[in-house]
């Protein structure tokens, strides 16, 4: 009865945990502006099912697309057994879902089977970031407490996988003893290996059981509730982040809709000014991006595979487009717990152009979309860097003088180029 009762104690306070940051998380995602995602739910769907459920754009790279897709697989249908964990937990029984008889042992085999493959591919991952050192694993950007979270996560899940497989081992050597309580329940392809590790004596093996059973409840709930401060929250938000990514051709840029109606009054008297001042053109901080480039900032895995496929990284250049979205996030983060402590927003003399993003990030950017195509979750540090451009052009005026001589031969011109529009047929007679 104590055990159901601290089972459930541990349960309730860590789904409310989890449901206080999970919230904190949305709130700081309402902070953007608003933009119209929601068309084309058919469209939508078809690109959430491909890229987050099909993992389609992960399969560039195919040895780790195929890790990756294990301890995804793994990881997802292994938590189906929570199932049964909860069951047991608050009901006090064990094995609950056995009476399903032959379906049960096959699925104890998957999940044993599953769970080994979880625990391989942690490992190759652990190796390719810690000792063959994958270049895009081991950038600036992710020294100190990304590269940390990144390795906590694999040991963690190396840790839970081997405590069910060890739940497994002993239960199946006290069901062989015909210990009470431990009925036989199908057989265990991989924890039965994992005997000659363990004692003889049923009251050790019953300690081993439980201690593995307790160990695996209290790790899944840990990592429920770290997620919201890791880079692996986007095991729950690449769904909803790639339902709402941008459907138009990734060139199309946005006109700004306040310019546009500017321009147009301008030039057609009959069309009247428009009503009301724009409060800022452009980007400086993350109240000024679109909730969509805030979920992006959530969503973002830190993989790297935007930088490594980024021009301007390449060669030599300050710009990764990782560290753009990982800014963001960082900033965000800081204005929520702004809010928090203040109730609304108070000026921190902060921002996230300057105080996180340099300004030369921004002007290294060749604006070619490689990054939005490479990014499994469909993520646009695109749009990031032109609206923080957009900022600095409008309401600074203060573009670098190569970009402004090109803007006042456009003015003047008509064209990016010096010379007069009389002049532009003048090569025709060299
Ligand atoms: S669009 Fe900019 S940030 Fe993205 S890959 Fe190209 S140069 Fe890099
Ligand atoms: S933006 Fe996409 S590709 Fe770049 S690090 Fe984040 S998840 Fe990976």
């Amino acid at each position: 009865m104590i055990s159901q009762l601290v089972f459930a104690i541990l349960l309730l306070g860590a789904g409310y945990y989890f449901y206080l940051n999970a919230a904190k998380i949305y709130r700081n995602i309402k902070l953007g502006k608003k933009i119209d995602r929601f068309d084309n739910p058919s469209e939508r769907l078809k690109t959430m099912l491909l890229v987050a459920f099909g993992q389609k754009k992960m399969f560039k790279k195919p040895i780790p697309a195929l890790l990756h897709l294990l301890v995804y697989v793994g990881f997802c249908i292994i938590n189906i057994e929570m199932i049964e964990i909860l069951i047991d937990g608050i009901f006090g029984t064990h094995r609950i879902l056995s009476f399903l008889g032959d379906l049960y042992a096959i699925l104890i085999g998957s999940f044993e089977i599953l769970a080994f493959a979880v625990l391989i591919s942690c490992l190759i991952f652990l190796i390719r970031r810690n000792i063959l050192k994958v270049n895009r694993l081991n950038q600036a950007e992710l020294n100190k407490w990304p590269k940390t979270d990144a390795n906590l996560i694999l040991i963690v899940e190396i840790l839970l996988m081997t405590a069910f497989l060890m739940m497994n081992a002993a239960d199946y050597k006290l069901q062989q003893l015909g210990v009470a309580g431990y009925h036989t329940v199908g057989s265990f392809p991989i924890s039965s290996h994992l005997f000659a590790m363990l004692p003889d004596n049923s009251s050790s093996l019953i300690s081993i059981e439980r201690f593995c059973w307790w160990f695996h409840i209290i790790g899944v709930l840990a990592f429920l509730n770290y997620l919201p401060f890791s880079k692996h929250l986007h095991i729950i938000l690449a769904f909803p982040n790639t339902y709402f990514s941008k459907l138009e051709p990734k060139g199309k840029f946005e006109n700004m809709p306040a310019v546009t109606a500017e321009v147009k009054s301008m030039l057609d008297p009959s069309i009247p000014p428009p009503i009301g001042e724009v409060s800022r053109f452009g980007v400086k901080d993350v109240q000024d991006l679109t909730w969509k480039n805030l979920l992006d900032a959530y969503t973002c895995t830190e993989c790297g595979r935007c930088t490594a496929a980024c021009p301007a990284n390449i060669t030599g250049k300050l710009l990764s487009p990782r560290k753009i979205m990982m800014d963001t996030r960082s900033r965000l983060d800081e204005v929520g717990k702004n809010i928090d402590a203040n109730k609304s927003f108070i000026d921190d003399s902060k921002t996230l152009l300057d105080t996180y993003i340099r300004r030369e990030e921004i002007w290294a950017c060749t604006s070619c979309n490689a990054c939005v195509e490479q990014c499994p979750v469909n993520i646009n540090p695109l749009e990031i860097i032109m609206g923080i451009r957009q900022y600095i052009v409008m309401e600074e005026s203060q573009a670098p003088s190569t970009i402004n001589n090109m803007l006042s031969n456009l003015e003047n011109n008509g064209a990016p180029w010096k010379y007069a529009q009389a002049d532009r047929a003048n090569w025709s007679q060299q």
